[in-house]
């Protein structure tokens, strides 16, 4: 691209996109340009009424009778499969069900248990520094109570830390039980080659959990294709599903019989309602639950699963690089000289859809941004992240909010003193 790019030539682009459309399908409201979509998706339309029938009709009139006639009880595996489609998941091998963490530590402990299986001395879980935090602290959580209530005396289980691609494969050996990384880096964006590096950690005897977190809905993903063994992600983000939306869980058809994992409450009983005195596993993706789920926003996921289903995720993609590129290219070209780095990779491959930028003064920049209506959010250190959503946003609002950036650096308006104050959530 040149330096000549003129919002009125963005303009015309956007005007002949076959996804502009898209936005009109979300909530947005006046002034503000929404880039944090990646942290909480907007609000589809459609998805306040599907609440407000489940809250009046489905609950209010059919009470629970709605368990059987609004199909509340199947609800976690018929959107499991439509969000499969976007996963490369064959029907059947998803659940959205409880918190990306439960599902975290559901599939690590069954990644262990199998191994225990078949090959004992397999005991450490590999992890990255760099990953969100609830998936090291989960891992920690679970060798930590495997080794403290463990009677042997042998090898310990633990969590092994990798920084990069050269640490992982200098980790993965003969005692990896698991490899858990996320498809996408939420702070950075960087994108693992989810093919090449499950291949490399089966060939080292590893079984491999992929957190999507940041890959649902905003990267083509096939989990069989790349013949994963688990997978798990947030459906609030790219896909959209609402504040705390249920999670999801997906595993490989070949690991269901052994799928074994410890939060093995009712609605993953063989016979939920036999209400049997001993635990049998369904043979089906019902085992992946644990208890009842919340009906109201689990339904809601319906509405921006059913959007993201409709666009075309080769389109989706190319347009998240082209935004991504373009925020990238007026950032380093608008705003050079106020000392933004880009932390983000450049190549496409190997790029999730959001662009970090650090600052030292990051966060103060971030709340001035947030208060002109440019919504990203910051994450520790320094870094300012924005999310790239292909569906609701078009190139000017790129353009514009590059700009808006732009009048904050330059006026130096970010120093005002109530932008230094922490908010609880950032
Ligand atoms: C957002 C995110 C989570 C969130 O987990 P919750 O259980 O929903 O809080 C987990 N892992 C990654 C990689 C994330 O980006």
């Amino acid at each position: 691209m040149s330096k000549e790019i003129t919002r009125e030539e963005l303009a015309q682009l956007d005007a002949s996109d076959p996804l502009t459309g898209f936005a009109e399908r979300f909530e947005l409201p006046e002034g503000v340009i929404y880039l944090d979509g990646n942290s909480l998706g907007a609000l589809p339309k459609g998805a306040a009424a599907r609440a407000a029938q489940v809250v009046n009709e489905e609950w209010g009139k059919g009470l629970i009778r709605s368990w059987n006639s609004a199909g509340w009880f199947e609800m976690p595996l018929k959107l499991g499969d439509k969000l499969g489609k976007l996963l490369g998941a064959n029907p059947n091998e998803t659940a959205i069900t409880d918190t990306t963490s439960l599902n975290l530590f559901k599939t690590l402990a069954s990644a262990l248990r199998t191994q225990k299986a078949d090959a004992p001395q397999r005991r450490v879980i590999i992890t990255e520094r760099d990953n969100f935090p609830t998936d090291i602290y989960i891992a920690e959580g679970l060798a930590d109570l495997v080794n403290s209530l463990s009677q042997e005396s042998g090898i310990p289980y633990e969590v092994r830390l990798i920084d990069d691609e050269a640490s992982l494969r200098d980790a993965l050996g003969e005692d990896t039980a698991v490899l858990a990384l996320s498809h996408v880096n939420y702070r950075t964006g960087a994108m693992w080659d989810m093919v090449g590096i499950t291949a490399e950690a089966h060939r080292a005897g590893a079984l491999v959990v992929w957190d999507l977190a940041h890959a649902a809905g905003a990267v083509p993903v096939d989990l069989n294709g790349a013949d994963a063994d688990y997978a798990v992600g947030c459906t609030y983000k790219y896909l959209n599903g609402g504040p705390g939306s249920p999670a999801f869980i997906w595993v490989n058809q070949r690991h269901h019989d052994r799928f074994w994992q410890p939060l093995s409450g009712w609605w993953s009983h063989n016979a939920p309602f036999a209400m049997a005195d001993h635990y049998t596993p369904a043979n089906d993706v019902r085992r992946f639950m644990c208890g009842t789920q919340p009906v109201t926003s689990l339904a809601m996921i319906e509405v921006g699963l059913d959007i993201a289903l409709e666009a075309d995720m080769s389109a989706v993609r190319a347009k998240s690089l082209e935004l991504t590129d373009l925020f990238i290219e007026l950032v380093e070209t608008r705003c050079a000289e106020y000392g933004l780095e880009l932390v983000t990779p450049r190549e496409h491959e190997r790029r999730g859809s959001h662009a970090s930028f650090r600052h030292e003064h990051g966060y103060e920049i971030m709340a001035a941004l947030i208060e002109r209506g440019v919504i990203g959010d910051y994450r520790e250190p320094e870094v300012l992240r924005f999310g790239i959503t292909p569906l609701y946003l078009s190139r000017s609002d790129i353009w514009d909010a590059v700009e808006i950036l732009r009048e904050i650096l330059h006026t130096g308006s970010w120093q005002r003193e109530e932008y230094a104050v922490r908010n609880a959530v950032t």
